[in-house]
């Protein structure tokens, strides 16, 4: 059995909550940190149909794309969605949401969309920067291990699946200490010089202030001597797939094959017939994106696109499919694989259609 903060801590190692946007809201929106979990219902959105789905399927855990409680909520009653978070309440059910951090995922969204969509290639469209501190630090010989440990233990020197990555090499520090100063090596008003290892090392730039703590606290030096930089470098997570057609295809080709791979009622698409071979998919409503995406693929597979913003398309010149916000709805099997590749639990992915749309 696992507990739901454990569950959370699993989840945020893989799907990371600080990579949403800043104006989402990801994460526990409710539940109970100590209870345990029974099972999990994956879901797009958390409706009334979705919480009896979970309850009949005897889970307590529903997992939406879609956050229940956004912005702004000033009331809980029992009609609207007060009465769905009355209901999750009631029933001791926890609801975990994970959007533009499961969007911005390699294997997010619009990943799954083009697995859907049996494309080959996928990467990340636009990837996201990120911010990485380095560190210079110069060190008299035997002091050098023991404060690269200290460091290290901070959590500094980690890439990747490796820890503990330094780079040493060997120098000479030269100083002269002066009236007041209180020398670890050397005397007052004469030029000293000792050898020294330069170590350098990566990292995350929320440990930045743990760092020279550390450094303050270990280095043997009165005034210890080193620089940190700061420098931004691909993520490895972002906005939208880039893709490829296993053969190149028609727009009109590839419309028809988008409706039938994603169960979709209704096609729309915009530009003039032409062959493709790339494809740009932002999950969602992603056509404010146009112009980073423009040059980058042959075609903007994407949801909820206006009359202006199809016009809009039309002058750049990026053909688009409208493939509906709903198609999103393959996040449902996709976090089932994704989750049922992390945890033991069972996860069921919902087969409540919550699509508000109908079509004759
Ligand atoms: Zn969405």
């Amino acid at each position: 059995m696992m507990k739901i903060n454990t569950l959370m801590s699993i989840i945020n190692n893989e799907i990371p909550m600080h990579t949403a946007e800043s104006w989402d809201n990801v994460g526990l929106l409710i539940g109970d940190t100590e209870r345990e979990v029974t099972g999990i219902l994956t879901a797009l959105d958390c409706t009334m149909a979705v919480v009896t789905e979970a309850i009949e399927q005897n889970v307590n855990t529903i997992i939406c794309h879609h956050p229940l409680i956004f912005s702004g909520i000033k009331a809980i009653q029992n009609h609207g969605y007060g009465e769905i978070i009355h209901a999750l309440i009631k029933n001791e059910m926890n609801l975990i949401a994970l959007h533009t951090n499961l969007d911005a995922h390699p294997k997010g969204v619009s990943a799954m969309i083009a697995n859907q969509l049996e494309l080959n290639n996928i990467e990340i469209l636009l990837p996201d920067q990120t911010e990485l501190c380095k560190l210079q630090i110069y060190v008299p010989n035997h002091h050098a291990q023991g404060l690269k440990e200290k460091l290290a233990a901070t959590g500094a020197g980690k890439i990747g699946d490796y820890d503990h990555c330094f780079y040493s090499s060997k120098g000479h520090g030269e100083f002269r200490p002066l009236e007041n100063a209180q020398p670890f090596v050397g005397n007052i008003n004469e030029v000293h010089v000792e050898e020294e290892l330069k170590v350098e090392c990566v990292f995350e730039p929320h440990l930045k202030q743990q760092i020279i703590e550390v450094i303050h606290q270990y280095h043997p030096y009165e005034t210890p001597a080193y620089e940190i930089l700061t420098f931004t470098l691909p993520a490895q997570f972002g906005t939208g797939v880039k893709a490829h057609l296993p053969q190149p295809m028609m727009l009109s080709e590839l419309a028809q094959l988008a409706k039938a791979k994603l169960s979709l009622d209704v096609v729309k698409w915009i530009g003039e017939d032409q062959r493709i071979s790339t494809v740009g998919i932002i999950g969602g409503a992603g056509v404010s994106y146009m112009k980073d995406v423009q040059n980058k693929v042959d075609v903007l597979l994407t949801g909820d696109i206006k009359y202006h913003e199809a016009h809009d398309l039309m002058m750049m010149q990026l053909p688009a499919i409208d493939i509906t916000h709903y198609s999103e709805c393959v996040m449902k099997e996709g976090l089932k694989r994704l989750l049922d590749a992390l945890i033991d639990v069972p996860v069921i992915a919902s087969s409540v259609n919550t699509n508000p749309f109908n079509v004759y």
